[in-house]
């Protein structure tokens, strides 16, 4: 093995294992070390009583020609066992449902039907998102952290970004103002949106990225055959085709930097793994954790002050297949307009495919049913008020299934089976401090979070950096990534031919 292509990947989400995998095919040694038993994080399908469950993530998007995932793919030489499905969801307002058709007449039916307010909104959108989507294919260097990022990025602007680079600097919200759209439906069906995939709604979310986040349905939502644990599953056995290994069951406890810059990796079985870049596909918290009193002042720095993120609260329901809806498999209810969104007051809804009989026991189906909620109330419960926490459970689970009785009537008593999933359970099975899951939300273009940790050759991927959340998210920063460490590693071999063939000064 050449001298500097030790790489160790900590974790075995959708954004670790695509970087490990590409630099694999690259000729990197490439050992992925997965905390689990089997890979995926928060876009994992776990096994319980006969179903596989989507532990988070149930919607894939990012497949369309062009899109992180078939980008990666190409490159990897996976098939994707995906199918695209239509609608791609149906959004519940209090007094109106709105089919998020894939198919553009019908969604162009739907919209001027149900969404009148909108009118002058989608051109805008649809305009943006192109432009956005052809921009992020072009892998570029962003947030730019060098001069040298800054030219590239510079050469990946095309005309057509030229037209909507206002809505780089707004915000949704005043984008909406901007078109007079006061309908509070019209606001709801947006922030909805924006909510799960921006993490923030629109008040705060910046209008070019929420111009894609809305377009997803229009590109296409894909249905793993298997759960969407099958796109890591996928990306673990081309890891292996190009060489390179996961090792499961194995937690990093603590990154210790050398004083030849090379890192030595300690797990919780007492082995030790060298390596001469590490990509850590955690949040910065849980990267400042294992560095200890080695992180870069800005990184503590970083953890100390930036705001926590979302939770997730979510139920994993077995029903009979007689009980769940055949028009779609995803719903999004959103029960109070004038209530913030979130906690039960927005619930995203995915049951599994009829025709992808592994999930659930014949005649059932399993079905993933989550929330947006902020972790701190969680925890304070949990540590202080055991009575108190399990009550909050209970009033979580019965805010969810309130909302499933909109899709699902007498969903309490067709359900064979109910787990709840508590952020406590986010920390335990994905291994995100305090069950922090989502990423950051996405309020400014100019304020984002890059891949760069302060120490060289020590990489954050996954959705702490840009562009953020979601598998097709964490696959275009996972190819940012990997492009990156190639060029950087080319450049080092330069550098050393040249110290070797120089004529020594005697
Ligand atoms: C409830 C919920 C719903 C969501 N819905 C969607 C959706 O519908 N569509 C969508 O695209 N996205 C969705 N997302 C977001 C999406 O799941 C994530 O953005 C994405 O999967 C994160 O990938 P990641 O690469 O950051 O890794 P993670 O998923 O965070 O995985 C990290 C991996 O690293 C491992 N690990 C952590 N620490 C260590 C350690 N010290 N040593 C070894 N291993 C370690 C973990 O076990 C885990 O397997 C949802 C998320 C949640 C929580």
């Amino acid at each position: 093995m050449a001298a500097g292509k030790r790489v160790v990947v900590i974790g075995g989400g959708v954004g670790g294992l695509t970087a490990g995998a590409l630099l694999a095919r690259e000729g990197f040694e490439v050992t992925v070390l997965e905390a689990h038993v089997y890979p995926g994080g928060c876009a994992g399908t776990f096994y319980h009583k006969g179903y596989h469950f989507d532990a988070g993530a149930t919607v894939a998007g990012g497949f369309q020609k062009g899109g992180p995932h078939q980008i990666a793919g190409a490159l990897l030489g996976i098939t994707w066992q995906v199918e695209r499905i239509e609608p791609a969801w149906v959004i519940h307002l209090p007094d109106c449902a709105i089919t998020r058709w894939g198919e553009e007449m019908r969604w162009r039916e739907e919209r001027a039907a149900k969404l009148p307010a909108l009118r002058h909104f989608w051109r805008i959108q649809e305009q943006a998102a192109e432009a956005a989507w052809q921009f992020a294919a072009r892998l570029p260097e962003y947030p730019p952290a060098s001069l040298a990022d800054l030219l590239r990025l510079a050469t990946k602007i095309r005309p057509n970004l030229i037209p909507i680079s206002p809505l780089a600097l707004m915000s949704m919200g005043q984008l909406l103002n901007l078109l007079n759209v006061r309908d509070p439906n019209a606001r709801a069906f947006i922030d909805a949106q924006l909510l799960i995939s921006a993490q923030t709604t629109s008040r705060k979310a910046n209008a070019l990225y929420g111009a894609i986040a809305v377009d997803l349905p229009r590109v296409g939502v894909y249905h793993p055959r298997g759960g969407i644990g099958n796109i890591a599953r996928q990306l673990a056995e081309a890891l292996a085709a190009h060489g390179g290994r996961i090792i499961y069951r194995h937690a990093v406890t603590q990154i210790e930097r050398r004083a030849d810059k090379t890192f030595r990796l300690h797990t919780n079985k007492g082995n030790t793994f060298e390596a001469d870049i590490v990509l850590a596909n955690l949040t910065p918290w849980a990267l400042a954790d294992l560095l200890g009193e080695a992180a870069p002042p800005a990184l503590q720095r970083e953890v100390k002050t930036r705001p926590s993120t979302w939770g997730a609260f979510t139920l994993y329901l077995g029903l009979p297949s007689a009980a769940v809806p055949s028009h779609a498999e995803h719903f999004q209810i959103v029960q109070d307009l004038s209530q913030p969104l979130g906690e039960g007051n927005s619930v995203f809804i995915s049951i599994s495919s009829p025709h992808d009989l592994s999930r659930a026991p014949s005649g059932m189906r399993a079905v993933t049913l989550s929330t947006h909620t902020a972790i701190a109330p969680w925890w304070h419960l949990r540590q202080n008020d055991p009575e108190g926490y399990q009550e909050r459970i209970a009033q979580y689970r019965d805010r969810l299934l309130d909302a499933a009785e909109r899709v699902i009537p007498n969903v309490r008593s067709a359900a064979q089976l109910i787990l709840p999933g508590t952020p406590a359970a986010f920390q335990r099975f994905t291994r995100r401090p305090l069950g922090m899951v989502g990423g950051f939300p996405f309020a400014s273009l100019l304020n984002v979070r890059g891949p760069h940790t302060g120490i060289e050759n020590l990489w954050l991927v996954g959705d702490s950096i840009f562009p953020g959340q979601s598998t097709a998210g964490v696959t275009a920063g996972a190819l940012r990534v990997a492009a990156e460490v190639v060029r950087n590693a080319a450049r080092r071999r330069l550098v050393q031919v040249a110290q070797i063939s120089a004529p020594s000064a005697s």
